[in-house]
């Protein structure tokens, strides 16, 4: 309705063109930014988006290049359950013993940092596993600068050792291995660098360029190692962030304690946050009453990298939420009421995930580059037969990726990922598990499942050349 006004087109137009694209709605729907960008074009406008997100319009500051100063590598542990992860994170957060204080950290906030002997920063999330991380990437935060790939030497590399490889990979964030559990006489760290090797993720002995360190998180040994590779991955990224600005940064964790009301743990990404300021995560807002660093000290401001618990929201945002410090109590208030308004109205997103039969439209509107793909399967045979094929179907104008390959069922870490990557599923001769299929519809993946290798194959031809027939 709004948009046939501002185009001064009768609503039925409007109606019409969308059904002709295939899209039912009625006057008062909100239409996505694709659809409205061929809407308006079908009538000779063309859409200028101000911003897509509404709480960034206000509050987007270009940093000057002598404002950008070093941060510190904020890290995610992952690996398959049991090779180690709790036990690394725990290990690091008990050792660390800073300025002569003894005795490490003994809450748990969702996020830590340590001090290295060099004086040298590191900062931890505290909820190991890919599906935090990809849950967080989801929602649109991506925190993680380098993670570490725990395996343990005594098993191999597990299902969810290829997962968390993948979730990695998908992220473009940097792996570094962590062998664990060196201590065991059962031991075999040779072999775990041979199966990475068959995965082609040859580490730094083998002359590739992944860093790994043997390691026992239960006895320490290795971990000061560890932590220096971290340090020097950190070093190529070159991570900076302007301390000058006002804070910004992502949601960790969030609860209500009964004394002291509601805490979250926030992750400052850039800027600095303070006592005082006024901030709203999510669809919750408030002053910061109180700052706590994970020592449970009292602190009055924190820089970028730093984790801090903060009282002070009028609730409990998710974990994945961004945040933002607003130089008004008045304009966060307004932008957390608009953002509750527009959930209310429809999902806020503004662009949807991709579907098999959507991909010709794409193509050929000329932006599509990049087909993400996460493939399923009952056997490694046709799983790795179709990935190969797939793969070949690539062409000039779009690249198929497959970024997540394995055998079994199709999980909801698998449609987090897919949703963190704008990917489809395949799933051949597999089906989705337990929420997966629940998780699938409510973040609009598209699941496809085949039980002959050359219907996948087919299908996905048939629709990059924009010829898929429509599922009946
Ligand atoms: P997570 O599921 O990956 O978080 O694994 P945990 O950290 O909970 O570890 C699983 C089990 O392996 C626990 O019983 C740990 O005590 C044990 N473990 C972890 N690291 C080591 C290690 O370096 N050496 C030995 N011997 N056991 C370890």
């Amino acid at each position: 309705g709004e948009v046939a006004t501002m185009m001064d087109v009768p609503i039925t137009k409007v109606i019409g063109t969308c059904m002709s694209l295939g899209i039912m709605v009625t006057m008062n729907q909100r239409l996505d930014a694709e659809t409205l960008t061929i809407v308006a074009d079908e009538f000779g406008f063309e859409v200028e988006f101000i911003t897509t997100d509404i709480e960034e319009a206000a509050i987007v500051v270009e940093d000057l290049p002598e404002d950008l100063v070093h941060r510190a590598p904020i890290v995610t542990v992952m690996g398959h359950v049991d090779h180690g992860k709790t036990s690394l994170l725990d290990y690091i957060r008990k050792a660390n013993v800073i300025g002569g204080e003894s005795g490490g950290i003994t809450q748990h906030i969702g996020a830590y940092s340590v001090i290295l002997e060099n004086g040298e920063k590191i900062a931890f999330l505290d909820t190991p596993g890919h599906e935090a991380f990809t849950a967080m990437r989801a929602r649109g935060a991506q925190v993680t600068d380098i993670a570490i790939i725990v395996v343990a030497a005594d098993d191999d590399i597990m299902p969810q050792t290829k997962e968390a490889i993948s979730h990695a990979q998908a992220a473009g964030v940097p792996m570094i291995f962590a062998i664990n559990k060196v201590d065991k006489a059962t031991a075999n760290p040779e072999k775990i660098k041979e199966q990475l090797a068959q995965l082609n993720l040859l580490v730094e002995d083998w002359g590739g360029k992944y860093q790994s360190q043997e390691i026992s998180a239960k006895f320490g040994q290795g971990i000061p190692e560890l932590l220096e590779k971290v340090l020097l991955e950190a070093e190529i990224l070159e991570l900076k962030a302007n301390p000058k600005k006002l804070a910004i940064g992502t949601v960790v964790e969030a609860q209500l304690d009964k004394g002291r009301g509601y805490v979250s743990t926030i992750l400052v990404q850039a800027g600095t946050l303070r006592v005082g300021d006024y901030v709203l995560a999510g669809k919750n807002h408030g002053k910061i009453r109180a700052m706590y660093d994970e020592r449970g000290k009292q602190i009055k401001e924190a820089g970028p990298s730093s984790p801090v618990s903060v009282l002070g929201l009028d609730g409990a945002p998710t974990a994945g939420d961004k945040f933002n410090v607003y130089e008004e109590e008045r304009e966060a208030k307004l932008v957390a009421a608009k953002r509750t308004q527009l959930q209310r109205e429809q999902s806020v997103r503004t662009q949807k995930h991709i579907t098999l039969a959507e991909i010709g439209r794409r193509i050929a509107l000329g932006q599509f580059k990049e087909l993400n793909i996460i493939l399923k399967g009952d056997v490694d045979g046709s799983v790795e037969a179709l990935a190969d094929s797939f793969s070949k179907l690539s062409t000039e104008e779009i690249q198929i990726n497959i970024i997540h390959k394995g055998v079994g069922a199709i999980t909801e870490s698998d449609v987090l990922l897919a949703s963190a990557s704008d990917a489809i599923i395949i799933g051949f001769n597999v089906r989705p598990q337990g929420n997966a299929k629940q998780l699938a519809d409510k973040e609009e993946i598209d699941i496809r499942n085949y039980s002959i290798i050359y219907d996948a194959i087919d299908d996905l031809r048939d629709a990059m050349e924009g010829m898929l027939s429509p599922i009946l």
